[in-house]
C-alpha cells in the first residue's frame, strides 16, 4: 500500500525485458527458444581484459575510486576520444555502471519539467523512459518512412526543432535499426542544433560495429558541436561486456560539475576493477579480437539479409550495430507474442522503439540459430 510517485508512474518495464523475460520461461518449460530478442553480443570477454580484472583484484583494487574513475581510464578515454576528432580532457569525463547510467545522469541533469526532447524514431526504448522520469517532454521524428536514414528527413527535423528545444538525442549506428548516419546528416544536425542552441546526447555506443568499410564520425568532433556534445559511450557491446556494467560520458566540464553530483550521490562510482578492465579493453591489445567480432556480425548480417530474401522479406539493410527492423503485421506486439508462441522465436516489438508494424531482430546469435529462427518464423507462416 505504498504511495508511489508520480515519476515512477510515468514509465513501463523495459519492453526488449520482458520479452526476454518470456523466452526463459518458456526455456524453463523446456521449450528451445531462438531468442532473437537481446541486445547482447554472444562472445565471451576477450580474455586479456578478463585478465586485467583478475590482475586488478589480485592487487586490492577492491575499494571505493574517486567518483568520476580512476585517473588512467579517464585518460585512456579521453584519448580514445580525441582518436575519433573530439576535443577531450581526462577530467571531463564520468566512468558509469553502464552507458545507461551515463544517459541517466545527462537527462537527469539537463531536463527539467516540460524541457522538449527530440528523438528520431525509431529510438531506444530507454531514452523516452528517462526523458519522462525527468519531466521532459518528447517531440519525435519517424524515420521510418526514410528506410531508417536520417540525411532524406533532415527537413522534417528541421520543422520539428525549435528554440524552445533542449535536447536531441542522436544515436549511430542505431539501436533499433542498424542505420548508420551519414556525415551529411551529422553536418545537418549541427547546423540545426547551431542554429537554435540545442544541446545534443550522442550515444555511440556502437561505433566499432560498422559494416560496408564505414567508419563512424563523432557528432561531436563536427565544427560547433564541441561545446553542445554529450558523447556517450560504453564497453558493453565493442568488448562484449554487458555484465560488468562500464560506460562514460564526455560533456563540457560544467556539464560534468553537475552531473558529477548525481554520479556521487547515487553510484558512488563504477566497480574499481572492472575500471582497471576498461584501461585494458581500451588498449590497442584489444583490436583484433574487436575486429573478430565485427566481422562475425557482418557476416550475420549478409546471411540474415539473404535469407530473409529466400523468403521475398525485404529489409533497410543495416550498416552497424547487430540489429535489424523486420517489416511485419500492423499488430506487432502480436506478431511478436505469436512467434515466440508458435514458432519460438523471440523478437522485440518494433512500437517499443515508437515504430510499430516492424519486429527489431538481434543477430547476435550463432548463424546456425538465425537460420533456424528464419525457418521457424517461414514454417509458421511469420514470413
Ligand atoms: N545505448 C543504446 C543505444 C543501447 O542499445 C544500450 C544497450 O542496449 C545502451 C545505450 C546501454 O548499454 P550499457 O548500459 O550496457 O552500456
Amino acid at each position: 500500500n505504498f504511495d508511489f510517485s508520480d515519476r515512477v508512474g510515468r514509465v513501463e518495464p523495459s519492453a526488449t525485458l520482458a520479452i526476454s523475460n518470456l523466452a526463459s520461461e518458456l526455456e524453463a518449460e523446456g521449450e528451445d527458444v531462438v531468442d532473437l530478442s537481446v541486445g547482447a553480443p554472444d562472445f565471451p570477454t576477450p580474455d586479456n581484459i578478463v585478465q586485467a580484472a583478475k590482475d586488478a583484484m589480485d592487487a586490492g583494487h577492491t575499494g571505493y575510486t574517486s567518483s568520476n574513475g580512476i585517473p588512467d581510464l579517464k585518460e585512456a578515454i579521453a584519448a580514445k576520444l580525441r582518436g575519433n576528432g573530439v576535443d577531450a580532457e581526462a577530467d571531463e569525463v564520468i566512468v558509469t555502471p553502464g552507458g545507461k547510467q551515463a544517459l541517466y545522469e545527462t537527462f537527469q541533469t539537463v531536463i527539467d519539467d516540460g524541457d522538449e526532447v527530440v528523438l528520431l524514431d525509431p529510438a531506444w526504448v530507454s531514452y523516452e523512459a528517462m526523458v519522462k522520469l525527468a519531466g521532459g517532454s518528447l517531440n519525435r521524428v519517424d524515420l521510418a518512412q526514410h528506410d531508417f536514414r536520417l540525411e532524406p528527413a533532415l527537413d522534417e527535423l528541421a520543422e520539428a526543432v525549435s528554440d524552445e528545444t533542449k535536447l536531441l538525442v542522436v544515436n549511430s549506428p542505431s539501436n533499433p535499426t542498424g542505420g548508420v548516419f551519414s556525415d551529411a546528416a551529422l553536418e545537418g544536425v549541427r547546423d540545426l542544433a547551431v542554429e537554435h542552441d540545442i544541446a545534443v546526447i550522442s550515444d555511440e555506443i556502437y561505433e566499432r560495429i560498422t559494416y560496408d568499410g564505414f567508419e563512424h564520425t563523432s557528432l561531436g568532433s563536427l565544427d560547433g558541436m564541441e561545446d553542445r556534445t554529450i558523447t556517450i559511450n560504453g564497453f558493453s557491446k565493442a568488448f562484449s561486456m554487458t555484465g560488468w556494467r562500464l560506460g562514460y560520458l564526455h560533456a563540457p566540464s560544467d556539464l560534468i560539475s553537475q552531473a558529477g553530483k548525481l554520479h556521487s550521490h547515487s553510484v558512488s562510482c563504477a566497480v574499481n576493477f572492472v575500471q582497471h578492465a576498461g584501461v585494458e579493453a581500451l588498449s590497442e591489445r584489444t583490436d583484433d579480437t574487436v575486429e573478430e567480432m565485427r566481422q562475425a556480425f557482418e557476416g550475420r548480417r549478409d546471411m540474415l539479409v539473404d535469407l530473409l530474401a529466400e523468403h521475398d522479406v525485404d529489409v533497410a539493410v543495416p550498416k552497424g550495430a547487430f540489429y535489424m527492423m523486420l517489416p511485419v503485421d500492423d499488430d506487432d506486439q502480436a506478431w511478436c507474442e505469436g512467434a515466440i508462441q508458435d514458432a519460438k522465436v523471440a523478437t522485440v516489438p518494433g512500437s517499443a522503439f515508437n515504430a510499430p508494424g516492424y519486429a527489431r531482430i538481434s543477430y547476435a546469435a550463432s548463424e546456425e540459430r538465425l537460420r533456424e529462427a528464419v525457418e521457424r518464423l517461414a514454417e509458421h507462416d511469420y514470413i
